[in-house]
């Protein structure tokens, strides 16, 4: 029997059975009236997690404070690290940005693992587009020539490279790309062993909603320096940063003109998990089936993420039988052995979604606040980068010359 969760809000609503989220070992502390940090971190999905890590290491005091650390779109996420399969024709300062995204998680990744004892279930095998049709052929060899093209590492295949790399796939493909370096990751696992190692490095982790952020008047100028909590407790910051995915800065405090434009798009994903009549792939692959892109990403433990729509709807928080049987019909196209795995969850994320599909992080426009959202389908690509950026900000030093794309300030808001 499927469980199903309905009480998390707008961020995700999942239902599951075996892969709970282990969050119940980490210590959530109560905070005083008038506590003082360097930085407050609004938000613990996968992005605040990584922000409060980079910063814990660099010594900072920090405190973190969600009502639902690691519950929300980061629960969902399927994990790719695919910064070349996911290359969007004309989005070619994001690709690049990606491509540096991609680049820092080895660090990230041996850090982490190193410091939370933990498996983060990196794979690095790469990434098979395959073709059902000779449009879904000519659309992939144009790509193809997108990608050359910006330089990044993709190479053709025919039918039977295909299949001789994939015996999984479909003998129908009629070709494809494969992007070797693509990587993926467990998102959980990340954000598991994130919250443990903060814990273990005396980050104050808080369970509460922010309801607003104090921004003080300074002449012509605006400051932020202090959260307002559910309970009505203030806490005091030198930096605020908000890393709190489609809610962004909606904050009453926080002037419009701020706070740059959001939508929620929701996404359904499945996780199935392999059984000894399971023919499941080794790569990640993906393809289009009657126009709707479908993937299917493979864990080391045996589970596989059958993903996702891609849904203009921010309200709608339950799965839909139609969604979920076009996922199943169309991952059992590119993987008929799909058909004998065990259905374990049925999940339903909002991605933080930007007008030009970049981020927001860096400098919010209000002094001592940052922003760290808007991560759209590459929230966990684009963690350790944004983490990086972050601290760069802080610390006063020049973020690298790719995250233009992502200054928060580029749509001219203030
Ligand atoms: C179906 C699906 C598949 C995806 N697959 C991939 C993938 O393969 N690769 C990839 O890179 N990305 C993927 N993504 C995108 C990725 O999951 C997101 O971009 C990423 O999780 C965003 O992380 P986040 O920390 O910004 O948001 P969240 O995980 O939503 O975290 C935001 C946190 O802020 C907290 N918060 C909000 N408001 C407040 C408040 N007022 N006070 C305190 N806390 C607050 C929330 O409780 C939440 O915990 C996918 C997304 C979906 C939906």
């Amino acid at each position: 029997m499927l469980a199903y969760r309905d009480d998390v809000g707008p961020a995700a609503a999942i239902s599951r059975i075996a892969y709970m989220n282990q969050v119940s070992s980490t210590t959530f502390g109560l905070v005083a009236q008038d506590a003082k940090f360097e930085v407050i971190v609004v938000g613990a999905g996968i992005i605040g997690l990584s922000i409060a890590y980079e910063l814990i290491a660099k010594g900072f005091r920090v405190a973190l404070v969600d009502p639902t650390p690691g519950e929300k779109t980061s629960h969902v996420g399927a994990g790719m690290i695919a910064p070349v399969s996911e290359t969007a024709f004309g989005e070619d300062d994001l690709t690049q940005f990606n491509l540096l995204a991609a680049a820092s998680w080895p660090d990230f990744r041996q850090r982490l693992e190193a410091d939370s004892n933990c498996d983060l279930e990196f794979v690095q095998r790469g990434t098979i587009a395959v073709a059902f049709n000779a449009d879904d052929r000519r659309f992939l060899m144009d790509l193809l020539n997108y990608q050359l093209n910006l330089g990044l590492k993709a190479s053709p295949l025919t039918n039977g490279q295909c299949l001789e790399l994939e015996p999984s796939l479909n003998p129908r493909v009629a070709g494809g790309i494969l992007a070797e370096n693509d990587c993926h990751v467990n998102p959980r696992m990340c954000v598991n062993a994130l919250l443990s190692t903060l814990n273990q490095r005396g980050a104050t982790l808080v369970k509460s909603e922010v309801q607003d952020i104090g921004v003080k008047q300074h002449g012509s100028n605006q400051n932020a320096n202090s959260v307002i909590l559910e309970n009505g407790t203030e806490i005091f910051g030198d930096f605020i940063v908000l890393a709190t995915g489609v809610l962004g800065a909606d904050f009453p405090s926080i002037p419009k003109r701020f706070s740059p434009p959001l939508r929620a798009i929701k996404g359904q994903i499945l996780r199935l998990e392999a059984n000894e009549s399971t023919v499941s792939p080794t790569h990640v692959v993906r393809g289009m089936v009657q126009a709707r892109p479908i993937y299917v990403v493979p864990r080391p433990s045996g589970e596989l993420v059958v993903g996702a729509t891609v849904e203009e709807k921010s309200e709608d928080f339950l799965p839909s039988a139609g969604g979920v049987e076009n996922l199943l019909h169309d991952a059992f196209m590119l993987v008929p052995g799909l058909r004998e795995a065990n259905l374990r969850e049925i999940g339903v994320g909002f991605r933080p979604g930007t007008r030009d599909n970049a981020p927001y992080i860096g400098k919010s426009g209000i002094e001592s606040l940052y922003y760290a959202f808007g991560h759209f389908r590459h929230g966990i690509m684009q963690a350790p980068i944004t983490a990086k950026i972050i601290s760069n900000f802080i610390t006063g030093q020049t973020p690298p010359k790719a995250a233009i794309v992502s200054d928060p300030l580029r749509d001219g808001i203030v």
